[in-house]
This record gives structure tokens, sequence and C-alpha cells, in this order.
């Protein structure tokens, strides 16, 4: 039995007051959740206080990114893999599709951060995804064999996938409101394990495969019934305790 994961990608919204308010409900219906693992990924600044607020909870803390580049250094902006592991953060969202379009992050910086997160012992969630283009002409498997193989080209990349998760984001569903059918979703998934699988067939039954997307309370359970989806990446839908604690239910 792979572990479900269901995580919050809050990207860049949020106050002090509003945090404080989701975390307080978030941890008050966590018991809705019986086996899935549950996690946030809040905007850096908010992390020290959400670390503390998750303290003894079942609730685990994630960052949205990450520098590709250890230790300290004149990298203004930069937050490190130390920095985020000095904080508990047990994920850290890499190549979200937002990242690789809006500030051009190519496949092998998505590897870098990946390798640098694994280096400090994080759990990276590598995002991967097509545009709607791609998939109307037909590149689906090719861009995300193309986002994989970065990672396989790696002495032990794929290995490093025992300590990770992989999530299948399409592009054209991440805040859109169109979701992926199940059956679309499933294709992809079981695509990206047979990828996984040519260079490590143990670990390719054991990476959680997790679908993002519009995903909400009412199509969670359809996504997460398929045979390789292993929990979701939630992003609007993360910021509304009631709503996540149901897509997180329905992946139990
Ligand atoms: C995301 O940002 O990873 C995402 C899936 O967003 P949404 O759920 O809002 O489509």
């Amino acid at each position: 039995m792979r572990q479900r994961l269901v995580a919050g990608n809050w990207k860049m919204h949020g106050t002090r007051d509003g945090v404080k308010a989701l975390i307080g409900e978030l941890k008050a219906g966590i018991d809705r959740v019986k086996t899935a693992q549950v996690a946030v990924c809040p905007p850096y600044v908010f992390l020290p206080e959400v670390r503390d607020m998750l303290q003894g909870s079942a609730i685990a803390l994630g960052a949205q990114d990450v520098c590709q580049i250890d230790g300290e250094g004149a990298y203004t902006g930069e937050v490190s893999a130390a920095m985020l592991s000095e904080f508990d953060c047990r994920y850290v969202i890499v190549g979200h599709s937002e990242r690789r379009h809006i500030y051009d992050e190519s496949d092998t910086l998505v590897v870098e951060k990946f390798v640098a997160a694994r280096r400090q012992g994080l759990t990276p969630i590598l995002c991967v995804g097509e545009t709607l283009d791609q998939r109307e002409s037909d590149q689906t498997e090719k861009v995300i064999g193309d986002q994989l193989e970065a990672l396989f080209v790696l002495e032990h990349g794929a290995d490093q996938l025992a300590h990770a998760v992989i999530a299948y984001e399409p592009v054209w569903a991440i805040g859109t409101g169109r979701t992926a059918t199940p059956d679309q979703a499933q294709e992809v998934h079981a695509f990206i394990r047979r990828k996984v699988a040519d260079y490590n067939p143990a670990i390719a039954e054991q990476v959680a495969i997790l679908y993002g997307g519009s995903v909400k309370a009412g199509n969670a359970a359809d996504l997460f019934a398929m045979a390789d989806i292993d929990g979701g990446l939630i992003g609007g839908a993360s910021l509304k305790a009631d709503e996540f604690l149901a897509i997180c239910a329905a992946a139990d």
C-alpha cells in the first residue's frame, strides 16, 4: 500500500489572521482524516508561525519552492533547503507549473532544486504536466517524459524518488475549474509509473503520484479511486478548511 498524501498549495495567499484561522479550523477537523497524510504549504513568511501552530498535530508542513544552491550566500530573495529544514518542513514543492511558466524554470533547474531538497532530507513534491497546446498536439507523454528524464539522467536519479512524491498537474486544469477526468488523469499517472519502472520497478510501485488541477470535494473521490492516483496537490480548495478536509478524507 502506498502512503496517500494530500498537500495544500496556498500559493501567494493569506494574512496572519487568516492563516491562524485556517490552521485552527484544520486542526479542529483533522480527525475526519483517518489514514491519508495531510500537508500544508504556506508562503515562506508564514512558515514559522504555521510550524508552531502545527506542533503536536498530524498535519505536516511544506514549502512552495527552494533554492537549488546549498549553504548560504549572495542569492537575494532565495531560501535554502537547510533553512526549510530548520523550520521543520517535511515537504517542498519543486517545478510547479507557475514556477516553470511565469519564472521560466527549466527541467534542469527544477531537478537541481529537487536534489538540493533531498540533500537536506526534505521530501520534494516534483510537479510535472503539459499545457493545453501540448496535450492537443499529442505531446503530453513527450513533455512529461522530458521533465522526468532530467532527473533520471543523474546517477541514481530515479532512486531518489524513494524519498519523493510526484504530482501530475495538467497546466490546463490548474486554477481553471477544468479538471482532468479520472480516466485522463489515470492514463498519465500510469505512464509516469511506467517511466519510473524503466529505471527502478520497486520504486515505481512505491512512489506516490498525486493529481493536481481544480480538485474539489465533489470530484476528489472519483479521482482518488483510480489505481495510480495516490492523493492530490490542491490549490484553491486548500484555502477553505471544510473543503480541504473533505478532499483529504476522500484520500483515506
Ligand atoms: C496547484 O496550484 O497546484 C493547483 C492544483 O491549483 P488548483 O487546485 O487551484 O487548480
